[in-house]
């Protein structure tokens, strides 16, 4: 069956930068490019990024459904994600309604309003395939979905992003389960600083 063809035009309304409700959460690839972008050390990525703990004890099976994997902290298990100010607006909207960080935003900013599945297809052998549908919030709130003038999505550039962002998810769940175990068996200690020291050495190859 075809995929859906969707119509967008992101209208730069800033609705999704100011939800309360949604957590921007942070893959480990999203920590990196930020920092690289703005030449941030420990210490200011710590200023914007927002350790979200779980209220109470969530059941492994849970955690290993999540779509951004959680992380030991000297406070628990915690996703990471942006910072929010004011009412909730994202850390990195300026005043004129705009993105500071628009050439290095996390995945979840360049993906909304949309969503992406790997699909395995078995037929004649194994393939992959990106499926693209429209985020429950997307619906709620985004006005590009309906906008005037609004193109055709590219079902290549889509599959391309929808591809990168699985892969960075992969990526992070992978970085999450090393630096976990780290923690379990005493090797690290779960500390927020410890963390992003850990994740900046990912880079030059130190991290893993
Ligand atoms: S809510 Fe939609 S139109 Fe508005 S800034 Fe976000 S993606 Fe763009
Ligand atoms: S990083 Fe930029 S695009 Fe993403 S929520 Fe913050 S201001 Fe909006």
């Amino acid at each position: 069956m075809p995929q859906e063809r969707f119509r967008f035009k992101c209208l730069r309304c800033g609705r999704c930068c100011r939800d309360p409700n949604t957590i921007v959460t942070l893959s480990i690839s999203d920590i990196l490019a930020i920092a690289n972008h703005l030449h941030l050390g420990v210490d200011e990525v710590l200023s914007v990024l927002g350790f979200y703990h779980f209220s109470e004890n969530v059941p492994k099976s849970q955690i290993e459904k999540m779509v951004t994997r959680p992380v030991l902290t000297e406070k628990g298990s915690a996703f990471l994600g942006l910072l929010k100010g004011e009412g909730g607006k994202c850390v990195f909207l300026n005043e004129e309604n705009a993105c500071m960080i628009y050439p290095s935003r996390p995945k979840i900013c360049r993906t909304f309003p949309f969503t992406y599945t790997l699909v395995k297809r078995m037929k004649g052998g194994v393939d992959h395939t990106v499926k693209m549908g429209i985020a429950q919030k997307g619906l709620e709130y985004c006005p590009g979905l309906h906008a005037s003038g609004a193109s055709l999505v590219s079902l290549q550039e889509s599959k391309k992003l929808g591809v990168e962002t699985i892969q960075e998810l992969e990526h992070h769940s992978r970085f999450a389960e090393k630096w976990n175990k780290l923690v379990q068996t005493g090797r690290k200690k779960a500390t927020a600083r410890g963390l992003i020291e850990f994740i900046l050495n990912e880079q030059k190859g130190l991290g893993v």
